[in-house]
């Protein structure tokens, strides 16, 4: 239970890797703080679960991340209701897939604000908190396309590699107060957002879902295997202990070697 009595905010952890994020760091002792959309009984069921099976405090807050003032509004209550957020998780995203040329500038606006700016806001308003109380861990779910493009991604590409750029400057900045910053980087992973790409591929190639699965993952995974919640989330775990303390400002790749090509 290395992180008993802390506290970790995970934006985004309703469905795919936030959730699986939750359930990591609540089994390692911390009070969760969950965010993201969904059926409220499905969210009620999801917060009563963590809270029963791993006894910590577990609250929800529905902030959407495209809107400033809901995270303002969602790190306040989250610091009222435990305290403080020690853990802050960046993990809430979308998806838009479109030639550039094509690409509705309003998708743009909201990839960039919910996979990128998102991430700044909650960062300015936990690290305070954190340096004060000399501990904290900020986790980044970036993305291969942070250190790669793919074809059709501008949005989600540039959200990426700027979250990356945002993770080294925050471990800068929180340097000396034993306050972590780092950005995790999957490669495919199973989710609804990949989901709804398997989807339109299947359609496209007029192909079998198992096909297209394949077809996706083998495209750019030499392992030719999806990568599961679970092992984000174990990696997340891990750079919230003791052992990572001198991680920071780093940018993990879990994509069966997609950037080692
Ligand atoms: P998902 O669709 O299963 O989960 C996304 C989560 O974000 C959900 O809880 C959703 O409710 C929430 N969300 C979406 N818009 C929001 C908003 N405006 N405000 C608050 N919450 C919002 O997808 P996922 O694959 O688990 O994605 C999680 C993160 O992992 C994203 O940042 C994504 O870019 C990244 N990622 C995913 C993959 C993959 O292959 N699935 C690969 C690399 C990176």
């Amino acid at each position: 239970m290395v992180l008993a009595g802390k506290t970790a905010l995970i934006t985004g952890s309703t469905s795919g890797i936030g959730k699986a994020m939750a359930e990591s760091l609540a089994a390692a002792g911390a009070g969760i703080v969950l965010n993201g959309f969904g059926e409220k009984d499905a969210i009620e069921q999801q917060r009563a679960a963590l809270e029963e099976q791993y006894q910590v405090k577990v609250t929800y807050h529905g902030a959407d991340m495209a809107r400033p003032s809901e995270i303002e509004e969602m790190m306040m209550v989250a610091a009222t209701e435990h305290g403080r957020v020690d853990i802050l998780v960046n993990n809430a995203g979308i998806q838009h897939v479109a030639d550039i040329a094509d690409f509705p500038p309003e998708r743009w606006d909201a990839i960039i604000a919910i996979n990128l700016s998102s991430a700044f806001h909650t960062t300015r308003l936990a690290l305070p908190a954190m340096r004060e109380a000399g501990w904290g861990r900020i986790i980044n779910v970036a993305s291969v396309h942070g250190l790669v493009a793919s074809k059709h991604k501008a949005a989600y590409v540039a959200a990426k590699h700027g979250i990356i750029g945002l993770t080294k400057a925050t471990a800068l900045d929180a340097a000396g107060s034993r306050v972590t910053c780092n950005a995790i980087c999957p490669g495919w992973v199973l989710t609804n957002l990949v989901q709804q790409q398997v989807d339109a591929l299947a359609q496209r190639e007029g192909l079998e879902q198992d096909a297209a699965k394949a077809r996706l993952v083998g495209e750019k995974m030499p392992t030719a295997e999806f990568v599961t919640p679970e092992q984000i989330a174990a990696l997340t775990a891990f750079l919230c202990g003791p052992h990572a303390n001198q991680i920071s400002g780093a940018s993990f790749p879990v994509d069966g070697a997609w950037t080692a090509q």
